[in-house]
């Protein structure tokens, strides 16, 4: 049985070993705790690096690649950041450390309710929950200075691109869903759009409209 500590430095190790190597963001996983996002069977391999089943058919993901996409966001404490998929709250969680302000937002009505219960028990003032179609942004809370997707769109999603600040970062899985898909960065430039292609990953898709629960 590894105690509480050994654990966690453990899990910190795995990140660096796999890429993740700013200060903040390592400093921001270690702060939030990634097995109050993670319940049932499933609990105790929450301090390993690999994405497990949560409610309504969906997965957290991996810590690594967690890491990674909140590193090549390049968030700062001025950013206003939207994240499309909240998933079990993990990544946002993570984020509303680093940024000033994070909007998350998931097609499944259970997903945010349980993520916000979590939240509520962090005390995460600057972090606020919607549910709807992510896939069309925040309109009323545009523009955004960073946009994170955590799930697989076709093509990087119109409404999320014109919602980018210009100087703005969006990270977004690119892909068919069930194959490999590559994670992209978009970064808006006074002129339009440059795209640069990170590494491979796989996500579940983002799907249209709202989900049954
Ligand atoms: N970031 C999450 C993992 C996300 S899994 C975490 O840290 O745990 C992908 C999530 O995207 C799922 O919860 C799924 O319901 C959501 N999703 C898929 N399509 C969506 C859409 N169009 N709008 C909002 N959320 C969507």
């Amino acid at each position: 049985m590894t105690s509480e500590a050994e654990r966690k430095m453990q899990f910190l190790f795995a990140l660096r070993s796999r890429g993740v190597t700013d200060s903040r963001v390592l400093s921001a996983m270690e702060r939030i705790d990634r097995g109050l996002f993670v319940r049932g069977i499933f609990a105790d391999r929450a301090y390993e690096d690999m994405p497990l089943p949560i409610a309504c058919g969906q997965t957290i993901s991996q810590p690594s690649v967690v890491g990674l996409m909140t590193q090549a966001l390049n968030v700062t404490s001025r950013d206003k950041v939207l994240e499309v998929g909240t998933g079990s709250g993990y990544q946002a969680a993570v984020l509303s450390l680093l940024a000033r302000r994070v909007y998350t937002v998931d097609r499944h009505r259970r997903l945010v309710a349980e993520a916000r219960q979590v939240f509520d028990a962090l005390g995460l003032p600057n972090l606020t929950t919607f549910t709807a179609d992510g896939s069309f942004g925040l309109p009323d809370q545009a523009p955004f200075d960073r946009i994170l997707v955590t799930a697989a769109a076709e093509d990087p999603p119109g409404p999320l691109l014109a919602q980018l600040r210009i100087g703005g970062i969006m990270i977004v899985p690119v892909g068919q869903s069930d194959t490999v898909q590559s994670l992209i960065r978009v970064t808006r430039t006074d002129s339009g759009y440059e795209y640069e292609e990170l590494r491979p990953v796989r996500f579940v898709p983002l799907v249209e409209g709202l989900g049954q629960d």
